[in-house]
């Protein structure tokens, strides 16, 4: 039978298979509600190699990047939008602890590719950034996720294979119908909403509410992405995003709690020596599935149902290359190793 695949969400992960089954001419259905704040539309859109208080390379840092960076690039040309930004990020260092953290791992052959000579010191303008304790700048970039998503669901809706709608749930286990058409695989791309659905409730999800800050303030024209405690993002266009946050006890997934944003802005005091002014917020629910990077595959009892979810905080980089590998297995066959595979996890 020739495949026809129903794609429920469009999110990073939904549209990234939907850019791979296209790539491959195989025809596909994207439904997703177009909700204005989802994690994927609030997202930063941060690559950052070298990360975390350990200072530790990314999770596959070496295959995932390159090809991510050459799955925006491409479509950045197929759709004649720039949404896509390579960039230095300095990571300022919080204590000495850090320091001592940062000379052992600088010495590191695997950290070196990421690494940018230091053009000229002090790292960073000391007059505007609060910085004790030296740091590092690294070569990172950041995708423009809304800007993405929206070129995506423009060129699909042309095609006429992109509809806003709720997907509702079926306990039917017969073939897949969709505003009547039948497609031999449902592949649900839905992000924190899974741990909600009968069919993968048995997941051990721990999702994250996160929020971004739009902020105004005088950053000297800085144009990297500043890190310390906090990241600051400036996006060309004379605004700046300010985050993380993260929450893992919430009810609203669009409501961050006061104490989370007073959190963040004590950690964006402690960074920026000049005043600032908070001009809006986002907030969305990051999908994390707990000690997974991310899980694909069939659903072990439903062969035509697959799954693409638990992207965590790292959706940019990793949904290029995990949807080619789930397209790769549900069209050629090719396994999905065990400790991604959804069934596998059953
Ligand atoms: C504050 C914040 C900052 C972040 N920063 C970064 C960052 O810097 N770098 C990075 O790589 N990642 C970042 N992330 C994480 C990143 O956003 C996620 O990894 C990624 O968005 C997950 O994508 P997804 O497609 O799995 O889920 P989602 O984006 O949640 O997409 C799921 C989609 O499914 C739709 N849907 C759900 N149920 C149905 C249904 N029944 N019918 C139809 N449609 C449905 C939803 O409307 C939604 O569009 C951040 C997240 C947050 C919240």
């Amino acid at each position: 039978m020739t495949p026809r695949l129903l794609i429920i969400g469009g999110g990073l992960a939904g549209t990234s298979l939907a850019w791979r089954l296209h790539e491959r001419g195989v025809p596909f259905m994207i439904v997703d509600r177009d909700e204005p704040q989802t994690s994927s539309k609030v997202a930063a859109g941060l690559i950052t190699p070298i990360t975390g208080m350990r200072l530790v390379l990314n999770w596959r840092i070496a295959t995932l990047y390159p090809e991510a960076a050459t799955f925006y690039q491409q479509l950045e040309q197929e759709l004649g939008r720039r949404f896509y930004h390579e960039t230095a990020i300095v990571s300022l260092l919080l204590d000495d602890k850090a320091v001592e953290q940062w000379q052992k791992r600088q010495q590191q052959p695997e950290v070196q590719p990421y690494l940018n000579e230091a053009s000229s010191l002090p790292l960073v303008d000391e007059s505007i950034f609060t910085n004790p304790y030296g740091g590092f700048e690294q070569r990172g970039a950041w995708l423009d996720t809304a800007a993405f998503l929206a070129a995506s669901q423009r060129y699909f809706q042309t095609l006429g294979c992109w509809q806003q709608a709720e997907f509702p749930f079926s306990e039917s286990s017969g073939p897949i119908q969709w505003n009547g058409q039948i497609y031999t695989h449902a592949i649900f791309c839905i992000g924190w909403e899974a741990a909600k659905h009968p069919w993968f409730d048995w997941l051990p999800f721990r999702s994250g509410r996160g929020t971004v800050l739009k902020v105004k303030a005088d950053t000297g024209g800085e144009t990297r992405i500043i890190n310390r405690g906090c990241w600051l993002l400036p996006r060309g266009d004379g605004t700046l995003r300010v985050g993380p946050t993260y929450e893992f006890n919430f009810d609203h997934p669009h409501h961050p709690s006061p104490a989370a944003v007073a959190g963040l802005e004590t950690k964006l005091q402690a960074l920026l020596k000049h005043p600032y002014e908070i001009t809006g917020s986002q907030t969305g629910v990051r999908p994390i599935i707990q000690h997974r990077q991310a899980l694909i595959g069939r659903h072990p009892a439903r062969p035509n149902i697959a799954f693409m979810n638990g992207l965590g905080s790292k959706g940019v980089l990793r949904a290029p290359w995990l949807s080619r590998q789930l397209v790769e297995h549900l069209l050629d066959g090719k396994p999905i190793e065990s400790e991604l595979d959804l069934a596998g996890n059953f």
